[in-house]
């Protein structure tokens, strides 16, 4: 069966993430959205855990869902033409910190269990190393290769993903405290790694620049820290429900049962272009090369973004696709897109509003980016969204790109935000 899954996301036990972020909420949310598989994020939080094991049940094998008994309150909430089954897999993202050939690294880094017997496994012998108590994502004072290790020796069947690989702070890749090549960074391990998530401010495009990642499928996840950024990012599957068929689609890299991603314009990530947010100054690659790097401002060390790292690392030229290379679909959520034509927030009562009636009208979010046809679309709610998201699945969009913390914006016709990309 074709199903939709986003790994990586925050409970409301992480830091700086929305109250918001509960079990009954994601299986809202991820009916509207139209995921059917969604990461738990946070397993190692004892609180956290808790509250997976009471809501929770096991289903396919692997995969989890919501009990019964907590199911028809939330349903209630559920547009007809949304509901649809949810399952979770159980997902964390820890934080390592450590040394390596002499220099401090800082690499976050996704961990899957293929049940909570495997997971209080790896959550008992992580708190032997560390706190794991105080932040659903864990700083954890060890080596990502050893928690890898960890890992698998608690089952073989784990599975181990490094995180938004090209940001500039906690990535494998990245600029401040990263590696130059998962080898350097995993030893022996490196082939054991499950897949590489591309991260927002990065797109398949992008990391097809570098042929050493090629054997790996490229995951893209929402990281989301709130209900409504579930989705902004997801991987589309075809193959059995389980943990297991997920598992080796994503190690086979398989075009037929691990399909496509659904993406961010990686212009819209918070680290695509170099810069100095606080001193206001954003450049493209070159610009920064000019000025060795170093800020013209401040004259302390620029932010190097996403673009300008995978530039460095990369041995091919852009626009090179790499024969059986996945296809994605780049989407702007659909909130935004609301938001730019009436003209107001994207959390005001009326982009809210406009959000749910469209959904009551149409089906999930995913159906109404991508596939449905134009004309329903000007029939449920109006020629400006159709003509919007028309012009959005033909990437006629207005690009300003993020850089050193700051988001980007993409936009369909608001000329004042955004410069055209084509
Ligand atoms: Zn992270
Ligand atoms: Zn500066």
């Amino acid at each position: 069966m074709r199903f939709i899954a986003d790994f990586h996301i925050h409970s409301h036990y992480s830091r700086a993430t929305s109250k918001q972020m509960n079990i009954v909420n994601l299986v809202r949310w991820g009916q509207l959205k139209g995921i059917n598989v969604i990461g738990t994020g946070d397993f190692t939080h004892p609180r956290w855990f808790e509250e997976l094991k009471e809501k929770l049940e096991p289903s396919e094998p692997g995969l989890y869902k919501l009990k019964s008994e907590f199911e028809e309150a939330i349903q209630a909430q559920v547009p007809q033409k949304c509901q649809q089954p949810m399952r979770f897999i159980l997902s964390v993202e820890i934080s390592c910190i450590y040394k390596k050939n002499d220099r401090v690294r800082k690499m976050h880094c996704l961990l899957f269990a293929p049940s909570f017997k495997v997971a209080e496994k790896i959550n008992h012998e992580l708190s032997k190393i560390g706190n794991i108590k105080s932040d659903g994502r864990p700083i954890i004072g060890l080596d990502a290769k050893k928690l890898f290790q960890l890992a698998l020796n608690a089952s073989p069947d784990c599975m181990f993903i490094p995180a938004h690989i090209w940001t500039p702070w906690f990535a494998v890749f990245g600029s401040k405290s990263g590696f130059d090549s998962l080898k350097e960074a995993f030893d022996e391990l490196a082939p054991k790694i499950t897949a590489l998530e591309t991260g927002l401010s990065s797109d398949p495009a992008m990391n097809w620049r570098v042929s050493n990642n090629d054997k790996y499928a490229l995951v893209s996840n929402s990281d989301a820290h709130s209900p409504g950024k579930l989705g902004r990012e997801a991987n589309v599957f075809n193959t059995e429900l389980s943990y297991f068929a997920i598992k080796n689609a994503l190690e086979k890299n398989d075009l037929k049962t691990f399909e496509s991603t659904i993406e961010f314009f990686p212009q819209e990530g918070k680290y695509h272009l170099d810069g100095h947010r606080a001193c206001n100054l954003r450049m493209e690659p070159a610009e920064t090369k000019k000025l060795n790097a170093v800020c013209p401002k401040c004259h302390k060390k620029l932010t190097i973004g996403t673009l300008h790292r995978i530039s460095d690392i990369a041995d091919r030229k852009p626009g090179i696709k790499p024969k059986n290379s996945r296809p994605y679909k780049s989407i702007i959520p659909l909130p935004e897109l609301i938001s730019e034509i009436k003209n107001v927030g994207v959390n005001s009562k009326t982009v809210q509003k406009y959000y749910h009636d469209t959904l009551n009208g149409l089906g999930n979010e995913f159906y109404i980016l991508l596939k449905a046809p134009i004309a329903e679309i000007t029939k449920c709610s109006g020629k400006e969204l159709a003509n919007t998201i028309d012009k959005m699945r033909k990437e006629d969009v207005y690009i300003d790109p993020g850089y050193d913390g700051e988001f980007g914006t993409i936009a369909v016709s608001n000329k004042k935000k955004a410069k055209k990309s084509k």
